[in-house]
């Protein structure tokens, strides 16, 4: 028996798991820069570290947090969002077949349909937000690993993470779901019977806007998770102990932040829903939006920061709004406390299911009133 207090995740973050350094007694962690470390007098590394690119004390305080918030058996952090999802593709492979959304991060997309079968994967893309598509699209015995993200950028369908895992384990597959939007504080995949969750911790985990970050969260300890943390050794994929301490001090906030924006990105959707220059609204948390249902079973609490938005006056219109904003920032990425604002296809070029009047929404955590007032008379012209 423990006597250890049962603590939220809020508490856990707020404290960084109340960790107190035991030889300054400081309550913020220090620092580790170090790249190498020194051997005992009889050969061996006692203390736990070698050299940096396999591992770092303060790299560790993030995995442990990250980790401790996703339910994690085990956690590795990457130099970003991009090389811990290709570590969990390479894990896979090579030989593995692979089946993916077809809405997700398009840079991913990208990799996986250009870069993927350099490295022996062989990928289908289905539509995941229709679970018997995805169940479909399995090859029993021969697939092996099922992504998903939910809610998917930059259109938020959600997928049902139970279904998909039920899917998955029966053709001897494992998932591993983005949900680098969901964020712990509204989903946590394991839970639901997920293998891998992956975030980009460049978005809400760090939430400043200041480090590009990834993290892969195992159910267990196993063969594969022990490949991804080769991988990510051997490739150099590991993050910088400077951006691990930025990213500590950027979780103990996260549900504040998290649930900040999310209700703003609630209210604005709904009064957007009624802007005569707006078609259409994309957000899980509307009752008319495709994946409401599932996003209500699956999103505890919240239906997260993100919105999209289709303007009338199609791509011109959506980029000439987008050029008259003030408060909200043209800029890509999302997740930070500032609200951001980007035309979607200019990015995402040809090959994207993206619709060209659509502009995507990262509400911040900044009053609301601003934010409405600016994003109003930057669609009124
Ligand atoms: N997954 C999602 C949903 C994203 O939005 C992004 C980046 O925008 C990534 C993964 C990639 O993350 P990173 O930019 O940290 O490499």
């Amino acid at each position: 028996m423990t006597d250890e207090p049962r603590l939220t995740p809020r508490t856990l973050a707020a404290q960084a798991l109340g960790r107190i350094d035991e030889r300054t007694r400081a309550i913020v962690s220090p620092i580790h820069l170090a790249a190498t470390f020194e051997r005992d007098p009889d050969n061996l590394y006692r203390s736990g570290n070698s050299y940096g690119r396999p591992d770092n004390d303060t790299v560790r305080e993030a995995e442990a947090l990250i980790g401790a918030l996703e339910g994690a058996s085990t956690t590795f952090v990457f130099g970003s969002g991009m090389s811990a999802a290709i570590a969990v593709f390479l894990s896979a492979g090579p030989g593995a077949h692979v089946v993916a959304p077809t809405k997700m991060y398009w840079a991913l997309r990208a990799w996986l349909a250009n870069e993927a079968p350099a490295h022996g994967l062989s990928v289908d893309f289905v539509d995941a937000e229709d679970s018997r598509a995805l169940a479909a699209a399995l090859k029993p015995g021969v697939t092996r690993l099922v992504w998903l993200e939910t809610p998917s950028n930059p259109m938020w369908g959600l997928s049902d993470i139970e279904a998909a895992a039920r899917a998955a384990h029966a053709a001897g597959a494992i998932l591993a779901v983005d949900s680098t939007c969901a964020t712990p504080v509204f989903t946590r995949p394991l839970a639901l019977g997920a293998d891998v969750v992956m975030h980009s911790a460049t978005k809400y985990l760090n939430g400043h806007s200041d480090v590009l970050a990834g993290a892969l969260c195992f159910a267990r300890d196993d063969p594969f998770s022990a490949r991804a943390r080769m991988i990510r050794q051997s490739h150099g994929m590991i993050l910088h102990p400077f951006e691990a301490f930025l990213l500590v001090r950027g979780l103990r906030t996260l549900d504040l932040r998290v649930r900040a924006a999310a209700a703003n990105a609630l209210e604005l959707a709904n009064r957007l829903s009624n802007h005569a220059t707006v078609s259409a609204v994309l957000y899980p948390g509307l009752p008319l939006h495709l994946g409401h249902d599932v996003a209500r079973r699956q999103m505890k609490g919240g239906f997260g920061g993100m919105l999209s938005i289709r303007v009338r006056g199609g791509a011109e219109g959506a980029i000439a709004a987008a050029a008259r904003v003030r408060v909200w920032k043209r800029a890509t990425s999302l997740g930070g406390v500032e609200s951001l604002i980007e035309h979607r296809a200019s990015i995402e070029g040809a090959n994207s299911p993206c619709p060209p009047d659509l502009l995507r929404l990262s509400a911040g955590i900044e009053d609301v009133e601003d934010l409405w007032r600016d994003i109003d008379e930057a669609l009124n012209g």
